[in-house]
């Protein structure tokens, strides 16, 4: 079982949470503008990394706030969490993919 730290409760067992899908994908300012394919990529599209995943979690059982998780879906573990609204946090790895 994970243990995840609420930024506004602390650490509570997975239990008390709701997986809400990736985090910071941002609601089209127009949406009666999109075509089809772009209302669909909105709606449907998604990374599905293979490593650090930023991915958005409700407290359900505990405070009812919605969060940001940032998690290693290769090994399951939480790497870190952080408030909604807030930007992505940077981590060491980052960009080392690309430097090759
Ligand atoms: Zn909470």
């Amino acid at each position: 079982m994970l243990l995840i730290t609420c930024p506004h409760c602390g650490p509570r067992a997975e239990l008390e949470f709701s997986y809400g899908g990736e985090a910071h994908i941002a609601r089209p300012i127009d949406p009666t503008g999109l075509d089809d394919e772009a209302w669909a990529t909105f709606l449907y599209k998604r990374s599905n990394p293979k490593g650090v995943h930023a991915e958005r979690w409700r407290h359900l059982h505990g405070c009812g706030r919605f969060f940001n998780v940032l998690r290693d879906t290769i090994s399951d573990t939480i790497v870190t969490t952080y408030p909604a609204g807030q930007p992505r946090p940077a981590l060491p790895s980052d960009g080392k993919e690309n430097a090759r």
